[in-house]
């Protein structure tokens, strides 16, 4: 498969949408960022990597952080983590209360923001330096020992906070979160501010494509059903309300994140990371998606 061709190709198809959407400006941090970048790279799991644009220009994770936090719940909890959460997709956006409310403080899904508090303060009450074993997870997993917290991107965030608050406080009433409202929120801004590259991404979500190897990092292991149980989680849960869509659209397993990353995997064959900070209406890259679409379309691979 020439990957590096269809990666080329797949670059020019995208050029009409180059001014098409809105980074994310609710995070004052994030409306910062200059809109016009656009970087993908994919991993094979025979070991070939293939870059392609701005690649290598580290990028706020946002929400894709919540599948690493996912993978140490689950490897800390195993299944009671789904006595505290759910495993359907929402349908609603990522940070709605509306079903929360109505389903008594049980999130839909680790992958919304109330799933993913409820998983801060699962790490919070069970790791002594919460902080420092997430970063090293991440860093093992994607072989970057110099990947960090934005801590600036952090604090921003933390001061407007009004809707993450409300969910947690919510979750609280409920007794679905255990710990101090504070320390939770503050570990989780932190979870959302981590950065890296479309290079990194990939590299870290290679582990997730691998059924076979075990997965084990910086002390946390999940069984290779888990993982593929991650991967279902991703392919119901991974796009807020657009999951449907991006499972039409591309057919791969992934999550996005409002920094306009989209991480995907191709079980058994590929990681892929793509990176553009202009959004759609439901916080996804209008140019990530569009890329994956093509990749699955021209590699004539799919999970389907
Ligand atoms: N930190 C963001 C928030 O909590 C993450 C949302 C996202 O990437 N969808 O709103």
């Amino acid at each position: 498969m020439d990957y590096q061709h269809i990666l080329q190709s797949i670059q020019q198809d995208l050029q009409p949408l180059a001014q098409v959407g809105h980074q994310a400006d609710y995070i004052p941090a994030l409306a910062a960022v200059n809109p016009d970048q656009w970087g993908i790279c994919i991993n094979t799991l025979d070991g070939t990597e293939h870059a392609l644009g701005d690649s290598d220009v580290p990028f706020s994770l946002q929400s894709i952080t919540k599948v690493f936090a996912l993978a140490m719940s689950l490897s800390l909890e195993g299944d009671d983590l789904w006595l505290r959460m759910g495993k359907e997709p929402s349908g609603t956006a990522f940070n709605s209360l509306i079903q929360l409310e109505l389903e008594h403080g049980k999130p839909r899904n680790p992958f919304i923001n109330a799933g993913a508090i409820v998983m801060a303060d699962i790490l919070v009450e069970r790791l002594n330096n919460p902080e420092q074993a997430f970063i090293n997870f991440v860093r093992q997993l994607s072989g970057s020992p110099n990947i960090d917290y934005n801590f600036e991107v952090a604090r921003s965030e933390h001061s407007v906070a009004y809707l993450n608050t409300a969910i947690a406080n919510l979750l609280k009433y409920h007794s679905n979160i255990h710990g101090d409202i504070d320390r939770v929120l503050r570990f989780y801004f932190m979870m959302c501010s981590i950065e890296m590259s479309c290079r990194q991404l990939a590299h870290a979500f290679l582990a997730f494509a691998n059924h076979r190897d075990p997965f084990d990092h910086a002390g946390f292991s999940l069984t290779s059903s888990q993982v593929k149980r991650m991967n279902a989680i991703m392919q119901t849960c991974g796009f807020y309300d657009e999951a449907g869509e991006f499972s039409y659209l591309v057919g791969l397993p992934g999550k996005s994140g409002v920094g306009g990353g989209i991480a995907a995997v191709f079980p058994g064959r590929y990681s892929v990371a793509v990176w553009s900070p202009r959004l759609n209406s439901k916080g996804n890259s209008v140019m990530g998606m569009k890329a994956l679409e093509l990749l699955t379309t021209h590699t004539r691979q799919s999970i389907f």
